[in-house]
């Protein structure tokens, strides 16, 4: 800590009540507690915007790359707001930047979370068996359709405060787009769209309230398709004319799944055929496969795209057919800022886990026993909060949030939205997505982040130190190691068609909020939606 510009700070703060030009408060400064209460009270009073916007995205319920009417929704709110709005950004049409600033020469801290769903998630919220809203339909079956309610309404809040107290800087809300494909963000660090942000607080919904510093557990990943060339012929006439694109697509994996054995145990991978030919009676000339290569540094996540290329390489060579690989995505191994997650932390232990009520709990008990989940108690009511770095973090999933970990000091609010004990990615995921339990944890997330936030905005002390440890302990010995080439481009016509197939179906279910107070009650689903033992 550094007393000299803290006691200047506070000379400059009693020379004048009117101006806090150069706000400089101690982390137990009184004038902060109050700033903080009033920050959260902020938060509270718009828990009704945030229900509005968390149900509205989530009856958008859109793929990645075709977040259209969620992003034209959410600039909407922004820009009404008096936000400067950029859309387009980094090549992609769904991505945005939404900026305001008060004052001069204050930090710019940006705010991110994600917008994208998943394939066949559709799923009536409230409702703990199956039962989708438009049958094969995607849905929010990762609750990536609350982040964006969450920073909203934190950023908001922090905007009276801001004006009212006359506190300088700059917030900057983005989407995290295709973040399902890892697509989006490594795009927007490689094209410059940071550029000027001090930190990043990023938010992603979880069963809990928590935050981390240092690597957290999961993987870094390389997100790419192979697309191979064959030559057709006629399957039963001249088969001995055709090469086949197929076989190369299934050498490729048969290769894969021998080498795995001979890998880190952490590496995760997994593949799925996107082109397997188009009819039995002509040979395939042309098949594609698309991998996820994920691993927990730099240097394994290449060297294992490096097997994969040769792997590839190799089944052209067996087949007589020709390869070329597209990278949809990248995703460094996330890396989280010290002091910034202890700030997080602090304030996570004021605000606490919602008071959930018994209809919560239903609900929550319920979805648990209809997927025969390992755990059955309901809702978290013991908070997580801070976790430190693991010697050996576990293996996992990956988030591109990784990339802007590694450009500046970076952390993510978790925040209790959704049931612990579900399989993820999966309908039951998406069931307390539009109900009380989402917007309960949404509005204690916004309290952390815009609690945060006045601890960044006024402790300059705070963004020293963060910038301190990114610069003298994360990046010490470790640099960021972009797999982008200049050539690659964001795969924006990934599911265009699959939207196209479901969106008139969708949006017949699409929330109107001017009609109806809640998504549950536009789809007549009663709240509590199960039965309430107490
Ligand atoms: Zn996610």
């Amino acid at each position: 800590m550094n007393r000299t510009t803290i006691s200047a700070g506070l000379a400059a703060l009693a020379l004048s009540n009117v101006v806090l030009s150069a706000p400089a408060l101690a982390a137990d400064d009184p004038r902060i507690a109050a700033l903080k209460a009033e920050a959260a009270s902020g938060v509270e009073a718009r828990a009704k915007q945030a229900q509005v916007i968390n149900d509205m995205v989530f009856s958008f319920g859109e793929l990645a790359f075709q977040e259209v009417e969620t992003s034209k929704y959410l600039t909407g709110v922004l820009e009404k707001a008096g936000f400067t709005v950029a859309r387009g950004v980094a090549g992609m049409p769904t991505a945005w930047t939404a900026k305001w600033t008060y004052g001069s020469g204050g930090p710019v801290i940006a705010l991110g979370s994600d917008i994208d769903c998943i394939p066949k998630a559709s799923q009536k919220p409230g409702v703990p068996t199956r039962d989708p809203i438009v049958a094969g339909a995607p849905g929010h079956g990762e609750g990536h359709n609350s982040g964006q309610a969450l920073n909203i309404v934190a950023a908001l809040a922090l905007k009276d405060l801001m004006i009212k107290h006359k506190i300088p800087g700059t917030l900057v809300l983005w989407p995290g787009v295709a973040e399902e494909l890892v697509a989006g963000k490594a795009y927007m660090v490689r094209d410059k769209v940071f550029e000027g942000v001090d930190a990043t607080i990023f938010t992603h919904v979880a069963d809990n309230l928590s935050v981390s510093y240092g690597q957290p557990d999961g993987t870094g990943n390389v997100s790419v398709r192979y697309r191979f060339h064959g030559s057709s012929a006629h399957s039963a006439g001249k088969p001995w004319v055709g090469r086949s694109a197929l076989d190369a697509v299934e050498l490729m994996n048969v290769g894969w799944n021998f080498r795995r054995e001979h890998l880190r145990p952490e590496q995760r991978s997994h593949y799925v055929i996107t082109d397997g030919g188009d009819q039995p009676n002509v040979v395939p000339s042309e098949a594609s496969v698309w991998y996820f290569f994920r691993e927990q540094s730099f240097d394994a996540i290449a060297a294992n795209f490096a097997i994969g290329n040769k792997m590839a390489e190799a089944a052209a060579m067996m087949t007589d057919t020709t390869v070329e690989h597209d990278i949809i995505g990248t995703a460094a191994p996330q890396y989280f800022n010290k002091p910034m997650a202890e700030a997080a932390a602090a304030n996570m232990a004021i605000v606490g886990l919602p008071v959930w009520d018994e209809a919560d709990q239903a609900l929550a008990r319920a979805v648990q026993a209809s997927i025969k989940s390992d755990k059955q108690d309901g809702l978290a009511t013991r908070m997580t909060g801070l976790t430190a770095p693991k010697e050996r973090p576990l293996s996992g999933g990956s988030d591109d949030i990784g990339d802007i970990s590694w450009t500046m000091p970076t952390i993510t609010i978790r925040y209790p939205s959704n049931i612990p004990g579900l399989p993820g990615h999966n309908w039951a995921n998406a069931i307390a997505m539009a109900t009380p339990i989402a917007h309960k944890g949404i509005v204690a997330g916004a309290k952390v982040e815009a609690m945060t936030l006045v601890d960044l905005l006024t402790r300059p002390e705070l963004l020293a130190a963060a910038k301190a440890f990114f610069k003298d302990v994360q990046t010490k010995d470790q640099q960021y190691q972009p797999v982008l080439r200049a050539g690659d481009k964001p795969q924006i016509a990934i599911n265009a068609d699959k939207m196209a197939e479901f969106r008139p179906a969708m949006a017949k279910f699409y929330y109107d909020p001017a009609k109806y107070g809640t998504y549950l009650e536009q789809l007549g689903i009663k709240w509590p939606s199960v039965p309430v033992t107490k």
